[in-house]
């Protein structure tokens, strides 16, 4: 079609004809319009937002669905001004549950604002589409759209208002919670959000660019004692994009201290991953929705798989919760770079993503009491293991 239009317009020209190259630039005009018209209509579904706009849409989503929506206010940033949101979305939302926690964060770069709006989508499809329903009744889902607003109000700066890049600031002993010489937006993070929920499972820093998903660690070139499970779930996610799958010292380079995602993993065993987004920083909105859409389902196939191919189940001793050390021979070492996996003190709840296959796992109470048992983990649901120490 295309080729024919061109050479009638090159015959129309050759033919000196002014009516028929008049009706022909006509027709064309009309033609390139619609195609024009119709692309735009396609793309731009979706705008960036300002900080202040983006804080209003929360707003409204809080209160439009107040039984599954929930925003809370995790504390002031560095600019004094700006404050970093969560968003839960959960059934029963106002109430902690005994249910696994997932987390989205985006923006700890404040010039990656497709990272923002990549949360922000993901809470809105949330919200809005029923398929999602199952999820949400059974997790907690955690949403951090900008987690540097510092850097994102002020045109788009990467770093914080100190010039902090806070994806380099978060702790760098995992032994303890000390937050001295900490940036305030790493410190509220830690306080308000991390320490209050037990089992974060799975998460995924957003950031751009470079169409990659990133596993821990990136402090150094060694693997992580989950290497195989954290690097199936990663396959899996990239699979839906056609992004690779790095580990983060490969995708940098070099080894890099103090990053998000080793920090929640060396912390708490979340199986955090960097998703790197697009082909550059800040792309014409127009590029938005085609971002987003493609990469909505490997960002809910990381938010549902705590609940298949997952040893799961509760610690207790004399009846009530208990927090115990939960091993899998194999992936846990006397060595290990994280620290020791623990059932929580609240439910006495635990979770171990696994890969499917045999297993034996060992449970240990306060460094003494121990208890061993073999399980099969399955492809499709989780395996539940209750522990009950005299
Ligand atoms: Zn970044």
């Amino acid at each position: 079609m295309k080729d024919d239009v061109q050479w009638n317009l090159i015959a129309c020209g050759r033919s000196g004809d002014a009516f028929t190259r008049f009706h022909l630039f006509i027709m064309l005009f009309l033609l390139v319009s619609a195609i024009g018209s119709f692309r735009v209509f396609a793309a731009e579904d979706l705008s960036y937002h300002t900080y202040d706009t983006m804080l209003s849409e929360l707003r409204r989503l809080d209160k439009a669905h107040s039984k599954t929506g929930k925003l809370h206010d995790l504390g002031v940033s560095s600019d004094g001004r700006t404050r970093v949101w969560a968003f839960k979305i959960s059934d029963n939302v106002e109430k902690e549950e005994d249910e696994p926690n997932v987390l989205l964060t985006g923006g700890v770069h404040g010039n990656e604002p497709v990272a923002s709006e990549m949360a922000l989508f993901t809470i809105q499809r949330l919200l809005s589409e029923d398929s999602h329903r199952t999820l949400i009744d059974k997790t907690q889902i955690w949403v951090i759209p900008i987690l540097n607003p510092a850097g994102h109000a002020a045109n788009n700066s990467h770093c914080n208002a100190n010039r902090v890049d806070l994806n380099r600031n978060f702790p760098a002993d995992w032994t303890n919670d000390n937050l001295d010489g900490i940036e305030i937006e790493i410190q509220n993070l830690v306080k308000n959000f991390h320490l209050r929920h037990d089992h974060v499972v799975a998460g995924i820093d957003l950031h751009t660019y470079g169409q990659a998903y990133l596993l821990p660690w990136a402090y150094t070139h060694k693997k992580p004692a989950d290497w195989d499970a954290m690097k199936g779930l990663a396959d899996r996610m990239a699979k839906t994009s056609g992004y690779r799958v790095l580990q983060l010292t490969e995708y940098l380079g070099r080894t890099v201290p103090r990053g998000g995602a080793d920090y929640q993993y060396g912390r708490y065993g979340t199986f955090c991953y960097g998703l790197e987004l697009g082909t550059s920083h800040a792309p014409p909105a127009g590029q938005l929705g085609h971002i987003c859409r493609k990469n909505l389902p490997g960002i809910m196939i990381m938010m549902n798989r705590v609940h298949t191919s997952t040893l799961t189940g509760h610690v207790t001793r004399n009846g009530k919760p208990a927090a115990a050390v939960v091993d899998v021979d194999g992936i846990d070492k006397p060595a290990n770079l994280r620290t020791p996996y623990m059932s929580d003190a609240t439910f006495g709840r635990y979770y171990r993503i696994l890969l499917p296959g045999t297993y034996r796992v060992r449970f240990t109470l306060e460094g003494k009491k121990m208890v061993k048992k073999n399980v099969i983990i399955v492809d499709n649901r989780q395996t539940v293991l209750d522990i009950e120490f005299p």
